[in-house]
């Protein structure tokens, strides 16, 4: 492509409202253009790099004997509301009606479109295994869209779903993709750590993110670097402190004035804050949104409350819960804003932290201004309509596994695998007879990969301050011919020659013949971050060139045959 005649527009001021580096940069190259908030387009660059992250997973779901197809965007409401999600997805379910006002939603997922193909087409164990895929717009309202392609309401997600007798072949099905994923995410250039993750509104049982590390990413992890434990922090499980054995001693209401927090109260009475029970308020809502009850969950005041956890102890979606107004919940349940602690707390859910059980003579709110309870003991003074770990595991916390402080990490969620058993198959009615003409539930999985989203995961790893530094697998063109003076004759003969020859050989080249000063040309090829650039300059009438590859400092004055060579040598070792 020459770039005189590409569709280019590269921005030389920021926008405002990009904060991180890879929005700034999609923007400012011109790869990506943006419509209104959280959707975006793709310009002839953006495109091209798109393009290839959807090859390369093409080609690995293909070898783990994928078969894609190509599902539409709009859902009828219907198939949504025989798996229960057409409320338990909430508000960033992106709904419509015809004009016959029947309601639809645009997919942000598609478990049951392709639940809704299996059961309509499969009914013999003969035509299982079955793993399906597409590459395909999802929609998501999210609430706050951000980071340009990172968190965006319109995106690119790569989606499979596998179909299988029973549990085994789920097993090998699953270790298929997580295989393909690992090698996805590879050949894209990123460094990614795979992880345990929450199965969240999907269902089902196990599952791992993929997530790229980066400073900027939303996803936090929790790692051991003892033991091969590795989980998303929602997910990872938070060892109870040992039991104490110390004699309970008897409950007693003491006045602490002003000490709304466990800081504050701990300091009070100079306990450790491990002495302290910590309270958090919630009301929870319907499918019409109208409030319908209380939560009053509990933890040891030093630690802190995964709500992810929460949620899934009370068995809710995490849209269907917020923290409770004080005022009001206390006329219901006795509690008191700053002071709330369990005992004699009524009409309301009461759900304790596995580890508080046995603890001993902690201390906690005495739902009275200004009061609290010492000595407060689980079974004798309170008890918990529900017990479960509630804890968030935090760096420097002990490993669940093997109890060595844990690391924590942040990233970017590139892909997702979920073990989804028989919860759609059975609310949808998927099944397959077998050899004896029985009925089964067909086992399924779900595997998704944001695309839009690796695009920018892989800009925001690989970029410097003069721009994107694309791995050449990705990248929108190999080489850039950065021909330094297009009138000059000898010059252009030359960078046309290259041209020709690299394209010849199954390269990818730009030739920058643009009427642009040199120094213009410069920023742009290293903005553009295209892997491998050839100049074409005064050196052209001995048959010379600069070489020089986007990621390293150093350049090299070869003769341009030399120059070929070395450019497609790269591109076949790395493309
Ligand atoms: P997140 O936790 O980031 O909201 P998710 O867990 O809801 O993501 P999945 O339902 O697992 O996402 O979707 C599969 C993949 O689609 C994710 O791993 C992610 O890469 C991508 N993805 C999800 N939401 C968005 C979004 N709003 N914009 C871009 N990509 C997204
Ligand atoms: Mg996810």
């Amino acid at each position: 492509m020459r770039l005189s005649k590409m569709h280019l527009k590269t921005l030389r001021e920021v926008p405002a409202e990009a904060e991180i580096a890879s929005h700034v940069l999609l923007l400012r190259t011109g790869m990506i253009r943006k419509l209104v908030s959280g959707v975006y387009g793709f310009m002839p660059m953006g495109y091209r790099s798109l393009r290839k992250i959807e090859d390369i997973i093409r080609k690995e779901m293909d070898a783990k004997g994928g078969q894609e197809i190509h599902m539409s965007a709009v859902q009828p409401a219907e198939l949504w509301m025989e798996s229960g999600r057409w409320f338990a997805y909430g508000p960033e379910l992106w709904r419509l009606k015809d004009r016959n006002g029947r309601d639809f939603c645009l997919g942000p997922t598609h478990e049951e479109i392709f639940t809704d193909v299996v059961r309509n087409d499969v009914s013999s164990y003969r035509q299982l295994p079955l793993n399906l895929y597409q590459i395909q717009t999802k929609y998501r309202d999210e609430a706050r869209p951000r980071f340009g392609l990172m968190r965006s309401r319109e995106f690119i997600m790569k989606d499979s779903y596998s179909f299988d007798r029973d549990y085994e072949g789920l097993d090998r099905s699953y270790d298929d993709m997580y295989d393909a994923y690992e090698k996805i995410f590879t050949r894209c250039g990123l460094t990614f750590r795979a992880v345990e993750a929450d199965t969240g509104a999907i269902g089902g049982s196990n599952s791992h993110e993929f997530t790229a590390l980066s400073d900027v990413g939303e996803s936090e992890i929790a790692y051991c670097q003892s033991c091969d434990m590795a989980a998303t922090t929602e997910r990872a499980e938070f060892p109870d402190a040992p039991s104490t054995d110390e004699a309970l001693l008897p409950l007693e209401t003491v006045y602490t004035p002003g000490t709304k927090t466990i800081e504050e109260v701990a300091a009070y009475l100079k306990l450790p804050k491990e002495k302290t029970i910590k309270a958090l308020l919630f009301v929870t809502y319907d499918q019409e949104e109208k409030e319908n009850g209380y939560v009053a969950a509990f933890i040891r005041g030093d630690r802190d409350l995964n709500k992810i956890k929460l949620v899934n102890a009370l068995g809710i979606p995490e849209h269907s819960i917020a923290f409770a107004d004080e005022a009001k919940m206390g006329e219901v349940t006795g509690s008191v804003g700053g002071f709330t602690g369990p005992v004699g707390l009524h009409d309301c859910t009461i759900v304790v932290d596995s580890e508080l059980p046995g603890q001993r003579n902690l201390c906690a709110g005495a739902n009275k201004e200004d009061h609290h309870q010492i000595n407060v003991n689980y079974g004798r003074d309170y008890e918990g309509h529900i017990i479960k770990d509630l804890k968030l595991l935090k760096e420097g916390d002990p490993c669940p596994v093997c109890g060595a402080p844990v690391k924590q990490a942040r990233g970017i969620e590139v892909g997702q695998v979920f073990k989804l058993g028989t919860k759609y198959s059975e609310s949808m009615g998927a099944t397959y007879k077998d050899e004896n003409m029985v009925d089964h539930h067909i086992v399924m999985g779900c595997y998704g990969i944001g695309v839009t989203r690796t695009l920018a995961a892989v800009v925001e790893q690989h970029h410097d301050e003069n721009g994107i530094i694309w791995p050449l697998s990705v990248a929108p063109y190999h080489v850039i011919i950065t021909l330094v003076n297009p009138e000059d004759v000898v010059q252009l003969a030359l960078a046309e020659e290259i041209y020709e020859k690299i394209q010849q050989s199954g390269g990818e080249a730009l030739l920058d013949d643009r009427k642009e000063r040199p120094g213009v040309k410069f920023k742009d090829a290293d903005l553009l971050g295209i892997p491998i650039r050839i100049t074409v300059g005064k050196l052209a009438g001995e048959g010379k060139v600069e070489y020089k590859l986007r990621r390293d400092a150093d350049k090299e004055e070869l003769e341009a045959g030399e120059a070929v060579r070395r450019a497609l040598e790269v591109i076949s070792r790395e493309r």
